[in-house]
């Protein structure tokens, strides 16, 4: 049996937490007589670099940037095998070019293409645990690429896909619960949770896998194990499986918290200047998140979004150009919202959780702004003094 064992940054943030991570990934040794690791970069190290870089200038160049903060797994997974091979256990520490990690895209944001797996294999044959870096990967040109941030995750699930195993994912959560236990203390771990669900946890804001990489082990059908060092035993898988009659409704809650929502009222009803505003926001880098429009009544329609408050800027900057334009239009904007998500795929199949959700928001008195829904989910935005309270009332409601 083989495994791929990931170990995120806190995890290797010294050498004495790396030595705990060898004397894991030795005992591991017993279940999995093929063995496979990737880690991240040291603690923080990947913030110090790319701050390093803004230090010098606000748009470095990200070619280069790519070859400095790949610099931070090489670090890490040097580190270990130096640890292992003193330990007396046959290691080699990877690139993820000599990993054979081909990517695709711009710099920063690569996309891994395929993965040559030759190199890996052979060094398992021999005997060795094959140690790859994290986050980063080689293009068509040679240069030094990464994935995106969080990116070790995309390493470890995709090297799993290519080489048949299960994944294994060591972070400092022991687990994936249901709603974030420093939102709600009393929150319950989920002994598993189907892709689906879980990558919709993931882009609601759940911090704590990369988004993309549940995709791919979804599409390769790679079992993953979330757990942390402290309770190995206790992680949660995220695997296919079928609902039973009995399941939750529910089995997540997301929060994203700095949210801006933004509302235009009175925008002349012409889907040009609806498309010239979305594409100047998209321009100006804003990602927008939740999208509502009225229908036109007297021949203006309202809409609002919302988008992360650290576009706030940017927004501004469109918005200002967008009154300018159009100056019957009133713009409203409230910076201080969350959105809660609840997430289950049993949503398919049932109808009714969206007014049993309202009724119990109408019966604490919580003020909903904006719903969005999608096959699987429901997103609400509040005022963020509402946050916990919302929280709560749904998690004992659904029994999250
Ligand atoms: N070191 C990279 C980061 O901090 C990749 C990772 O940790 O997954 O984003
Ligand atoms: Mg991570």
């Amino acid at each position: 049996m083989r495994a791929v064992l990931k170990f995120g940054g806190s995890s290797v943030q010294n050498l004495d937490l790396m030595k705990e991570v060898a004397q894991t990934i030795i005992e591991k040794k017993n279940t999995y007589n093929e063995l496979v690791v990737v880690l991240s970069a040291m603690g923080k190290t990947t913030n110090s670099l790319i701050k390093m870089a803004k230090d010098i200038t606000k748009y470095p160049n990200k070619r280069d940037v790519d070859l400095l903060i790949s610099t931070g797994e090489v670090v890490s997974i040097a580190l270990l095998s130096i640890m292992l091979n003193d330990m007396g256990y046959k290691s080699i520490a990877l690139t993820g070019e000599k990993a054979g990690i081909l990517t695709k895209g711009t710099h920063t944001k690569n996309k891994i293409s395929s993965i040559d797996t030759r190199r890996v294999e052979a060094h398992i044959q021999a005997g060795n645990i094959v140690i790859v870096a994290g986050f980063q990967g080689f293009n068509e040109a040679g240069e030094v690429t990464t994935l995106g941030r969080g990116g070790s995750d995309t390493t470890a699930i995709a090297l799993a896909a290519k080489l048949g195993a299960i994944c294994e994912i060591y972070t400092d959560v022991s687990g994936i619960y249901g709603v974030d236990p420093r939102i709600y203390p009393d929150a319950q771990k989920l002994t598993q949770i189907d892709y689906e669900e879980m990558k919709e946890m993931a882009f609601l804001g759940a911090n704590i896998m990369e988004p993309r990489s549940i995709d791919i082990a979804q599409n390769y059908g790679v079992t993953v194990y979330v757990t942390s060092l402290k309770n190995p035993l206790e992680g949660t898988y995220i695997k296919e499986y079928k609902q039973n009659m009995e399941d939750k409704k529910i089995t997540g809650i997301a929060v994203t918290e700095k949210v801006v929502m933004v509302s235009i009222r009175r925008i002349p009803y012409s889907t040009k200047i609806t498309a010239e505003l979305f594409k100047d926001l998209a321009l100006n880098e804003v990602n927008i998140d939740v999208i509502n429009q009225n229908p036109s009544v007297g021949g203006t329609i309202n809409i609002a979004f919302t988008a992360h408050a650290d576009d706030l800027d940017a927004v501004n900057e469109v918005l200002d150009k967008f009154e300018a334009k159009n100056p019957t239009i009133q713009v409203l904007k409230v910076n201080e919202v969350v959105k809660v998500s609840i997430v289950g795929s049993a949503m398919r199949s049932q109808s009714g959780i969206a007014a049993e959700v309202f009724e119990l928001f109408a019966e604490n008195d919580l003020e909903v702004k904006l719903v969005t829904t999608s096959e699987i989910s429901i997103s609400y935005t509040f005022d963020n003094k509402y946050k916990n309270k919302v929280v709560e009332v749904l998690a004992k409601h659904f029994n999250v």
